[in-house]
């Protein structure tokens, strides 16, 4: 399988230089060239798989020159095994036909463990091969910063820094990141804001001399393809759960960067029966804005009770933007250098064809705090926000009571207190038994001023064969 650039300029890639690129020379993201297509009656072989061997069948194709068979499957089995319910992605029913998909029961209690649990291990294993070593370097506001920690605990050929800003997350989130052991984990809490951290990892990314040409740098945020990949299989799992593929499914998602909502776009593609697709926003609603009014426009950042969906532009959406242009990067290019400067539009054509592909919701604040009530209060069930917002965007846009409805449960409640509180719930999320003693475990990160040299230094000085 080869990969191309959504902006059609920088050279086809395989699967391991997919891995260790992250964006593509000419500014674009990595694609596969064509998608494995599965038969119903394939599909339909799949029934009662174990989550790790229906990963093995749907993420195959896209690794196999690089990875042997043997060595994916067991790869697949630990990655999945580290998991709290055997399940790996279980269900749970909230009315007739409507179902939340735990994807929280990964070490960081969020659904990005399903990417990044495969991608540390992935990396690892090419980088032995090629007997290499990468520094991975990023910014952190939540989630994804812990999951990436969590998932290249255990790598010998990688060592990881991750930026977030000082006393500006949560202490759950922040814990989360700090009280993992490992040598080459390190935590740095920069005196500044997020977007200082952010401007740190791309300014670093664009000029790696500090490392002295010894190592080089690695990123893991959603535009790396692995972390796609390995989101597509879980909507297999839940239509094969609840009778597919000889019905079809409805899908909520709660979208930030738009990668977990593009990974269902592909299992549809894949073959998989998927009637809808529900992109589930916050106040941060670019995309919601663009499907209803086809104007593609950055606005403020809002903060709100669901931050790790606060974003003013939505990374992942590029690829769409190439299938909807017909996989040409040039036009691709052109509309997302002009998105830079101010709002754009693209053909009407084209915009009818996103609308037929994917409904759309935003969700505020208050909405999203009345739905975790509601819930609730229906079913005695807590919804952590994000959740909340795909629920809530599920019961808004769906079209046909027949199909199941499922919304992907992208984080535990207990990692967002603040927002059960402010629904007015007197219930208090407990953390699952196995992270209960998280407060009292010991701490390490080192604060560092807000200060690129002084950071860089910090990395050229602690990374292994430093
Ligand atoms: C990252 C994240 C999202 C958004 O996922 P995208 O792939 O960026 O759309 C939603 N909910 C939670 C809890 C997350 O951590």
């Amino acid at each position: 399988m080869r990969y191309i650039s959504t902006r059609g300029e920088a050279p086809a890639l395989g699967f391991e230089d997919v891995l260790l690129t992250g964006l593509a020379t000419d500014g674009g993201l990595y694609v596969p060239e064509s998608l494995p297509h599965f038969s119903l009656e394939e599909i339909r072989s799949w029934r009662g798989l174990p989550y790790a061997e229906l990963a093995y069948k749907v993420m195959y194709p896209f690794v196999e020159d690089a990875i042997p068979a043997d060595d994916f499957r067991k790869m697949l089995d630990e990655t999945y095994s580290v998991f709290s319910h055997r399940a790996v992605a279980p269900l749970v029913q909230l009315d007739t036909n409507e179902w939340v998909m735990e994807l929280f029961r990964g070490p960081t209690l969020a659904f990005k463990d399903f990417a990044l649990q495969l991608l540390g291990r992935l990396l690892d294993y090419v980088l032995e091969k090629r007997n290499q070593h990468v520094v991975i370097m990023g910014a952190t506001s939540g989630d994804t910063g812990s999951a990436a920690i969590e998932g290249c605990r255990r790598c010998e050929h990688v060592d990881i820094f991750i930026l977030h800003p000082h006393q500006r997350v949560s202490e759950v989130q922040r814990r989360q990141m700090t009280t993992v052991q490992g040598d080459n984990i390190h935590n740095i809490a920069v005196k500044g804001n997020f977007d200082d951290c952010q401007r740190m990892v791309k300014e670093s990314f664009g000029n790696q001399s500090f490392l002295g040409g010894k190592t080089q740098l690695a990123a893991v945020n959603s535009i790396n393809w692995a972390r796609i990949m390995a989101q597509i299989v879980y909507y297999f799992q839940a239509s094969l759960a609840l009778g597919g593929p000889d019905r079809s499914m409805a899908f909520s998602v709660p979208t930030g960067n738009f990668g977990d909502i593009f990974a269902g776009y592909l299992a549809k593609k894949m073959g998989l029966p998927i009637s809808q697709l529900v992109i589930a926003t916050n106040r941060n609603d670019i995309l919601h804005r663009f499907m209803s009014g086809n104007k593609y426009e950055q606005h403020q950042l809002e903060h709100t009770l669901s931050p790790s969906m606060d974003i003013m532009v939505s990374s992942n959406f590029e690829r769409l933007l190439f299938d909807l242009h017909g996989r040409d990067g040039a036009a691709v290019k052109a509309l997302l250098e002009n998105a830079a400067k101010g709002p754009v539009s693209i053909e009407d054509y084209r915009w009818k064809h996103a609308r037929k592909l994917f409904d759309s919701d935003a969700v505020d604040d208050k909405t999203t705090c009345d739905t975790i009530r509601d819930v609730y209060e229906q079913n005695e069930y807590l919804l952590d926000p994000h959740t909340a917002i795909g629920v809530r965007a599920a019961r808004n846009c769906r079209r046909d009571s027949a199909v199941p409805m499922i919304t992907l449960g992208t984080a535990h409640p207990a990692k967002f207190p603040d927002a059960i509180a402010e629904s007015g719930l007197s219930v208090k999320p407990q953390l699952p038994a196995h992270m209960a003693d998280l407060f009292e475990r010991e701490e390490r990160y080192t604060v560092l001023d807000n200060n690129v040299s002084e950071v860089q230094g910090f990395i050229a000085k602690h990374w292994k064969n430093a």
